[in-house]
């Protein structure tokens, strides 16, 4: 295939394409290679994949509204659908050249998802009948070599399909159709609260998050009927979550990533206009989240432990094996903590190593000067 076609698809300039193509991963996935935009980049979105003279556009980035009475006017000016935010990792699943793939965030094929997805939910007559589909979800559970976040009855790893879109162009499909056609194909979906007027909105989402926070959930997308317009609103419990793991490794966690959460905390005491005992109790919870996290780390290191990224994987033991090739090509050093047997599959805990964290904590112990 030549590079025409994949601007043409793109619908993005020759010359645009060039410049584009310096930016490009290149990557071979079971003998097949491919190309990947890594990062953000204008008027391409990250993660998009070129492969075998096929596009599949990445995952549009969801801007955020710390405030939600002034956020969602500015965003929609008619009817806001909210569904809710799961947290786990980002998935695109399309069949490229006849072959179920699963695509990270990034662009990536992460041959683990794309075995896992097989298992979890049976995609290929949604795919006969749409093979210009691009299926976007979340994985979620505690099973989860990426982010692993405990919910109410799943027990190790799930799909939740949030967004049905053109493999090639990225439109998306509105709310309800693509609502409908997961519960045709039987594919587990997030669930929708409702959709509202654009005026009354904010005050219909707060009772959510307030109900979704106390459950310790992520929060909300909010999007227009057809799908084009997103925005998201996220929990005081995920920021806290996000932070006590920032902390749990804090030299490995960008300073901007927390303090981002710690805005938007700030943001939230006033528009939900805490008194001072609540502002308190927000700040205590903050605190602890903060502070008991990087406690625990310390103490670690201090017990000449090391601190890292935890996770379990229950799979085939071809799809563990592919799973810690994978992340071992990326560089990452993996430490088997534990590998058992267990109804035919294989339950591994690894532990993800990290360097900064434990090279810095241990600096600073043994009297290192800042
Ligand atoms: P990104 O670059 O992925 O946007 P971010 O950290 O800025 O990163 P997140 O807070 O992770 O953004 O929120 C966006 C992500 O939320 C999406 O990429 C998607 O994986 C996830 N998500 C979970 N539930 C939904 C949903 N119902 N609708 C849309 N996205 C969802």
């Amino acid at each position: 295939m030549n590079d025409t076609e994949y601007h043409k698809q793109l619908g993005i300039g020759e010359s645009a394409f060039d410049a584009l193509e310096d930016h490009l991963e290149h990557r071979t996935y079971e003998g097949r290679e491919y190309r990947h935009v890594p990062d953000y980049r204008r008027g391409v979105e990250r993660g998009t994949v070129l492969m075998e003279g096929e596009v599949v556009r990445g995952f549009p980035k969801i801007p955020r509204a710390l405030v939600l009475e002034t956020g969602i006017p500015e965003q929609f000016d008619d009817r806001v659908a909210v569904e809710e935010k799961l947290n786990g990792y980002n998935v695109r699943i399309a069949r490229v050249d006849g072959d179920q793939l699963a695509f990270t965030r990034s662009g990536m094929v992460c041959p683990f998802t794309t075995r896992m997805i097989e298992r979890l939910v049976d995609l290929e007559p949604l795919f006969d009948e749409h093979p210009e589909a691009m299926v976007c979800g979340e994985m979620i559970g505690p099973e989860n070599p990426y982010t692993a976040h405990d919910y109410p009855g799943v027990e190790s790893l799930v799909f939740r399909a949030f967004d049905w879109r053109n493999r090639t162009s990225g439109e998306p499909l509105d709310v309800e159709e693509r609502r409908e056609r997961y519960e045709r194909f039987d594919v587990p979906q997030t669930q929708l609260f409702g959709t509202y007027d654009v005026d009354g909105a904010a005050s219909e989402v707060r009772p959510i998050i307030e109900e979704l926070d106390d459950e310790g959930r992520e929060g909300v997308v909010m999007q227009s009927p057809d799908g084009s317009t997103q925005l998201k609103y996220t929990t005081s419990a995920s920021s806290r979550g996000d932070l006590a793991y920032a902390f749990s490794l804090p030299f490995d966690y960008g300073q901007e990533f927390m303090f981002r959460r710690l805005l938007r905390e700030g943001f939230q005491t006033i528009e939900w206009d805490e008194n001072d005992d609540a502002a308190r109790e927000r700040a205590h919870e903050l605190g602890e989240a903060i502070l008991l996290s990087m406690r625990d780390a310390i103490e670690t290191v201090e017990d000449g432990d090391s601190v890292g990224e935890r996770h379990t994987v229950r799979a085939s033991s071809e799809t563990v094996n592919v799973l810690l090739e994978h992340l071992r090509d990326q560089g990452l050093q993996l430490e088997i903590e534990e590998d058992r047997r267990e109804d035919g599959d294989r339950v591994v805990t690894f532990c993800k190593k990290v360097q900064s964290s434990n090279d810095k904590i241990r600096n600073y112990l043994e009297g290192q000067i800042v």
